[in-house]
């Protein structure tokens, strides 16, 4: 650990900072900020793996199909940099969007397959703005280890394609989902939602714990389950759902039975909010909770 934690904002400041330690392992969590204990659990895994943790913290227009979700996305800079030093981030990188976008792109990312499934389907380009800032990110941070929190479990299989397919010396981290105590995942976008949603919202984990506990029992079929997602979905009071759905993962192919790892997976609309979760299990209905 160095003795006080470096704030930097350009492009070349961060470079020169990886190059003078060159020596030493780094850990890197890419984030939009806003921090929570999801977001803080990713750091103190980073800072117990490695020499040096770089956080980011970047809202990347790129992702974002909505500009009202873009414009009012949570934001609080000198928040974030004090909970970064409570846990010994070594530097935190603060860009611009300026800085990270000069001019519009020239060229573009486009991923296919399990891209376009789930939430690729209800926000079209959105992992290609996460693979085009990642990709920018990993060549000017240059880590040995990402680690990204598997709440976002299609982005983890995303980063995944990612780092295989384009040689990235880089070890992906998937760290389990931080819960409040009532099971909701923690996010940042859960400060949009309102008071009688805020009870509603713990609809998510009961029907994903409902679900995994019928494949503990046995059942494979995946019609039959999604069936019951949906019916318990509906009846615990969520009116919109984006997606119930089960796929292999990491691939998120279509699947008739549960075999080997699947996720199941929810979206589901709040009145300011679209809120996801998910989770890994294998045939027996065992929870996966690390990649
Ligand atoms: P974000 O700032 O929302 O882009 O999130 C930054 C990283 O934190 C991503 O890898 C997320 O998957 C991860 N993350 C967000 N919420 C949680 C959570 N509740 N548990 C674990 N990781 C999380």
């Amino acid at each position: 650990m160095e003795d006080i934690m470096k704030i930097l904002r350009t492009i070349n400041e961060m470079k020169a900072y990886v190059e003078g330690r060159r020596h030493k392992q780094i850990g890197f969590v890419p984030t939009m900020g806003y921090f929570h204990e999801g977001h803080t659990t990713l750091m103190d895994h980073a800072k117990e793996e490695n020499d040096l943790v770089v956080v980011s913290i970047f809202v990347n227009p790129l992702q974002f199909g909505d500009q009202k979700d873009l414009q009012t996305y949570p934001r609080d800079e000198e928040r974030d940099v004090a909970i970064a030093k409570e846990h010994n981030v070594d530097c935190i990188f603060i860009p611009s969007v300026d800085e990270m976008y000069p001019y519009e792109m020239e060229i573009n990312m486009r991923m296919n397959g399990r891209a376009k499934r789930l939430c690729g389907a209800s926000r079209p380009g959105h992992f290609d703005g996460v693979l085009t800032v990642l990709t920018k990110l990993f060549h000017i941070v240059e880590p040995d280890q990402v680690y990204f929190g598997l709440k976002d479990a299609q982005q983890v299989a995303v980063v995944y394609a990612l780092i295989s397919e384009f040689n990235f010396p880089i070890q992906l981290r998937g760290i389990a989902t931080v819960r409040e105590e009532d099971g909701l995942a923690k996010s940042s976008r859960n400060v949009h939602l309102l008071e009688d949603e805020r009870q509603v919202a713990t609809a998510l984990y009961t029907t994903l714990q409902a679900v995994k506990q019928k494949v503990k029992q046995g059942e494979r079929d995946i019609d039959t389950l999604r069936r019951h997602g949906h019916h318990l979905l509906t009846e615990n009071g969520i009116e919109k759902i984006d997606y119930f759905q089960i796929l292999s993962y990491p691939f998120l192919d279509e699947i008739p039975t549960v075999e080997g790892q699947v996720i199941i997976a929810i979206a589901v609309y709040f009145k300011h909010a679209r809120l996801i979760d998910n989770i890994i299990v294998d045939e027996t209905g065992n929870e996966l909770d690390h990649i």
